[in-house]
């Protein structure tokens, strides 16, 4: 294969600690929840690439705001593209409205992704899978907006513990070895959350020093993957022994759920 048709996903950082992810070959680009438009252009004219589609994953103004401005820049390139957002949320610019199970298939860059619902932070809120099977076998590869960080999780903003408990699981069914790509640099502020419900985990005081060397060096700590959050996200972990007795201990009383961990584990990030 020509490396023309090599995948590449390309982290384009925005505001102080937004990704715009952006799926590439050599000539042409899909970006993610381009909320800025300047840094999302600037990248595009320096690697000279044909924006051939945008995904959007929920509503937020850090996740949509460049739309308009995208659209009139590729106006005045010749260019039209598809944007692609959740059925369920307002966003002008959106030209095709997804629901769970739809499928984006793009040619340049080839990629092809399935959408999952995954209410929550936001109620319309849409994640995109690449599967490996679907894309060379390349590794599979979750683009979930504010849904999953790395170890974290969105703030629950209008879905209830329960709805973003059965979100997680559907993430939680991917392969291990599925990329995610979340859309916040957030992950030293959650680790430090992530500590005081595991102070034990030594996955996650291995993952601490990893974090912190790459944060030092002014390197992203995304994409992770599903296995790896499995292991250090306290989100990710509500059914997990550890995660329940620290939770249960913060409440005082015992839980039964994976959605009554996760609710009282959520309430304390809020406050941490
Ligand atoms: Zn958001």
């Amino acid at each position: 294969m020509a490396s023309t048709s090599t995948l590449h996903v390309w982290p384009i950082p925005a505001f102080t600690d937004n990704y715009i992810w952006c799926i590439r070959d050599s000539q042409s680009a899909v970006l993610v929840d381009p909320g800025d438009a300047k840094p999302a252009i600037q990248y595009l004219q320096q690697e000279r690439l044909h924006l051939t589609g945008i995904l959007i994953t929920h509503y937020h103004a850090d996740h949509i705001g460049g739309l308009k401005d995208l659209v009139a820049w590729g106006q005045s390139q010749g260019l039209s593209f598809p944007i692609y957002g959740p059925a369920a949320e307002d966003i002008p610019e959106r030209t095709h409205a997804l629901l769970e199970g739809d499928q984006v298939e793009f040619a340049q860059p080839a990629i092809h992704l399935r959408v999952l619902e995954v209410p929550g932070h936001t109620l319309g809120h849409i994640a995109y899978v690449a599967d490996s099977a679907h894309n060379s076998g390349q590794p599979s590869k979750l683009f979930c907006g504010d849904t999953l960080f790395a170890s974290g999780c969105g703030r629950l903003f209008e879905g209830t513990p329960s709805q973003m408990s059965s979100s997680l699981a559907k993430f939680l069914a991917l392969p291990a070895d599925t990329l995610v790509y979340c859309t916040h640099e957030y992950t030293l502020s959650n680790i430090r959350f992530a500590m005081a419900v595991e102070p034990s985990n030594q996955d996650l005081q291995q993952w601490s020093k990893t974090a912190h060397d790459l944060r030092q060096n002014n390197q992203p700590t995304v994409p992770t993957t599903i296995g790896h959050e499995r292991r250090v996200n306290p989100f990710m972990r509500c059914d997990q022994e550890p995660v329940m007795i620290a939770a249960e201990n913060a409440i005082g009383k015992k839980l039964n759920t994976s959605a009554e961990v996760l609710a009282v584990v959520r309430a304390w990030k809020d406050r941490f």
